[in-house]
């Protein structure tokens, strides 16, 4: 699709039928693929031709919208996976192994660093975190080796700090390693990561993007720009031959555009099989195509819910990057110019306790373990998702325990902040 316009590619982009086809995006709900000969499917076996098999790896619904969300970023390439939790695992492992180092940054969602700092190092993975604001100096000097990889959030949830995408890429790139961004609450509505020198983009589409809270899922996107061959050395699962698919080299067959995902679909899918299921792909079409708009208005009504909560006697704190005054407000201007998101972090003086009384109060917001859908929704992170962290790890992630995360949804903000001010008196 030439059309370029973000909006235009929310709703049509990846998607082109042919005369008489449907208009909406058909949901193909089977499990496997009829082929005439052996010699047919065999060939799909060994990459030698494309076409869908069987649903664990691939199939057409998921292609359909991977490709809608690769256009949005301005990728080559993208998948679909189960989750974002799939997604950000399946983008570190493709290119870290036992043995292997990542630096990442320390705000990161909750279920990440768990997923870093824990899961990923039992199986030999090394991860040194930096803190979102770090010189050149302190990025440089946690590389290492056999550092794999460099990774960040756009907007870090809950924290709030806004990466400096382009500091973060440059240093990646010095060290021969590509960037990986989760975007996952500015979307590529409000920010496109790759232009900033991103090589990979990571998504939860389960957020903003399906915008609805119906559908758990995640996105990998890869730009195509890192050239894998020139450290043919250091990735040699895309450089040197894949036994288990009689020794296709994927940089070789599918060129720096396609190696990425193609080995994460037919290596990390099959063998995982953290496969979304074409009913949620559907649906998260569907969020994609009010995405542009939905956006707006979630920020447009987050932006006005932070300027009442900072100036409220009870509030000790504010963190909103579309706030003047906020820590990260300048480098918002730079990535995030239209706006960043729809969630406002806060702290209740009174400190935990008041911050859980005040939760309790709210009628139109409800407690939940979401972010970013159409409802509003707030959470205690500190007693739920970063409940395993000590308080020294906490700091660094960015949470503090009084920290109020709330989504601002997309009722109308009159009503939200009249539901704040009651909860709050
Ligand atoms: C929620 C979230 C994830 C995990 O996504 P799931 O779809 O819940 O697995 C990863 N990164 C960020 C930034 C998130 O907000």
């Amino acid at each position: 699709m030439t059309m370029a316009k973000i909006e235009t590619l929310c709703v049509q982009g990846g998607y082109s039928p042919k005369n008489g086809e449907p208009r909406q995006i058909p949901i193909i709900q089977s499990t496997t693929f009829k082929y005439d000969t052996s010699e047919d499917m065999g060939k799909l076996f060994d990459l030698e031709a494309s076409g869908y098999f069987y649903t664990r790896l691939q199939n057409p619904t998921n292609d359909t919208v991977a490709a809608r969300i690769c256009a949005l970023e301005g990728g080559s390439a993208a998948m679909l996976t189960s989750s974002g939790q799939a997604a950000n695992f399946y983008a570190v492992f493709n290119i870290a192994n036992c043995g292997d180092h990542v630096v990442a940054c320390s705000a990161i969602y909750g279920g990440t660093y768990n997923l870093f700092a824990v899961t990923m190092k039992k199986m030999g993975i090394d991860f040194t975190f930096v803190s979102p604001d770090c010189t050149d100096e302190e990025l440089d000097a946690a590389f290492r080796p056999n550092t794999k990889a460099l990774f960040g959030e756009t907007i870090a949830n809950p924290a709030l700090s806004v990466l400096d995408i382009e500091q973060f890429a440059k240093a990646a790139h010095r060290h021969g390693v590509p960037l990986i961004v989760d975007n996952t609450f500015a979307t590529p509505v409000n920010c496109r990561p790759i232009e900033w020198g991103a090589d990979i983009v990571t998504h939860s589409t389960t957020k903003y993007m399906d915008g609805h809270g119906s559908a758990v899922g995640g996105c990998i996107v890869d730009s195509g720009h890192f050239d894998w061959d020139r450290y043919a050395d250091k990735y040699p699962g895309l450089t040197t031959p894949d036994e288990s698919y009689h020794g296709v080299i994927y940089t070789k067959q599918f060129g720096l555009g396609g190696a990425f995902i193609t080995k994460a679909t037919s290596q990390l899918m099959r063998d995982f099989g953290s496969i979304q299921s074409p009913q949620n792909a559907f649906i998260l079409g569907l969020g994609l195509e009010s995405l542009h708009v939905r956006m707006r208005r979630h920020c447009e009504n987050a932006q006005k819910v932070a300027e009442f909560l900072s100036g409220h006697e009870k509030i000790a704190w504010v963190s909103y990057c579309g706030l003047p005054g906020d820590k990260y407000h300048e480098r918002a201007k730079k990535y995030l110019p239209e706006g960043s998101c729809g969630v406002v972090s806060f702290g209740v003086k009174g400190g935990r306790k008041a911050a859980e009384a005040f939760m309790k109060k709210l009628r139109v917001a409800a407690i939940e373990t979401h972010v970013a859908d159409a409802r509003t929704c707030c959470l205690h992170p500190a007693s739920a998702t970063h409940r395993q962290m000590n308080d020294e790890e906490l700091l660094a992630a960015g949470v503090s325990p009084d920290l109020v995360r709330l989504s601002v949804g997309l009722e109308s903000a009159d009503d939200l902040i009249e539901d704040i001010a009651q909860a709050l008196s």
